[in-house]
């Protein structure tokens, strides 16, 4: 809301328990599930009605039994949310929110260089990141989530080549772990680059014991001297699993902490610092600028307005069978 101060624009922070109780009302009188990534904030997360990484809410949306769905994330999530739906009605709080690994895979640009690798006769499969546009999903043989990435790399036949888009860090880490060979697509995520290693080093030496966990998105550098490399999901059940208190450095994006003292508040957890390309200095957090789109007032503005909402287009029918295959079966 913004009020009319002469020469001056102001705008006006609506009271965030009121937003959340409009929020909760307008579920109900719409026939709204909510699904929220890790990623967003701490106090939409506690309003939605399922929370996960890619692969969990990609499954909890086939479970969804409301006619409408409001994905809380980014736009990929939402479209894919939406072709494993397509009777439903899905909402996205912001048409901007997008991904910088999305981005830097332009369907095209795929298109072109699989056709150059077929030219040049190499018999391969792609291999796709979830963190892309629906229109790149239809060109590909497969779709990995950090969650189940491993477990699809192993099903790709053993005499072909993998063509893995689009983040290169992701990539290398899973050529490591499964000795595949794969032709990587320089894509990288803007939040997962920024980690400072010599800011994790400091801290490191700052918190004697402390355990690193770092998201296989995170450049090499950071996961040669991390203990713990896993998807969010993964991250979440780790620290379950320790009953004694701990204190975690988390390497990805600031918001999962939320999940992690609520799954297990034994422990202390300290957001690695990132750097601020604008400035070179570092930051005490690393918050992905696409999700922090999703505030409680786009929320229930979207709720309320119904709008607005990701349409059918005729590529989801062969991106939903590459998401099915992968992420369902
Ligand atoms: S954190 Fe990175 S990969 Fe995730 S949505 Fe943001 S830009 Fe994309």
């Amino acid at each position: 809301m913004s009020v009319g101060v002469p020469g001056v624009l102001t705008e006006i922070e609506e009271d965030p328990f009121d937003l959340i109780e409009e929020i909760e009302q307008l579920k109900r009188d719409k026939d709204v599930s909510i699904l929220a990534h890790y990623y967003v904030d701490g106090e939409i997360q506690d309003v939605a009605d399922f929370v996960g990484d890619s692969l969990k809410l990609a499954r909890d949306a086939t479970t969804v039994t409301t006619s409408t769905i409001l994905f809380s994330g980014v736009h990929f999530m939402a479209e894919t949310a939406k072709m494993l739906n397509r009777e439903k009605r899905v909402l996205l709080p912001d048409m901007l929110a997008g991904c910088s690994l999305a981005e830097s895979c332009q369907p095209e640009a795929l298109r072109k260089f699989q056709d150059e690798l077929r030219a040049e006769g190499r018999d391969f499969e792609t291999v796709a990141y979830i963190n892309t546009s629906a229109a790149v999903k239809s060109l590909c043989d497969w779709i990995v989530t950090s969650g189940n990435a491993r477990e699809i790399v192993e099903r790709v036949p053993a005499g072909k080549e993998i063509l893995f888009a689009p983040d290169q860090h992701l990539g290398r880490y899973l050529s490591e772990v499964t000795g595949r060979d794969m032709i990587l697509w320089p894509g990288s995520c803007m939040v997962h680059e920024v980690f400072s290693i010599q800011d994790l080093l400091t801290a490191k030496r700052k918190n004697e014991g402390c355990t690193v966990l770092a998201h296989p998105e995170c450049p090499q550098n950071i996961l040669e001297i991390s203990d713990f490399i896993g998807g969010t999901e993964a991250m979440r059940k780790h620290v379950m699993a320790q009953a004694e208190p701990q204190v975690f450095l988390i390497a990805t994006e600031a918001n999962m902490i939320h999940p992690l003292e609520k799954s297990a508040p034994q422990h202390k957890y300290i957001p690695v610092p990132g750097i601020m390309t604008s400035t070179g200095e570092t930051c005490a957090c690393n918050r992905c600028p696409h999700m922090a789109r999703n505030t409680l007032q786009a929320v229930r503005n979207c709720l309320r307005d119904e709008s607005p909402e990701i349409e059918w287009q005729p590529f989801f029918e062969d991106a939903r069978e590459v998401v099915a295959k992968s992420l369902l079966n």
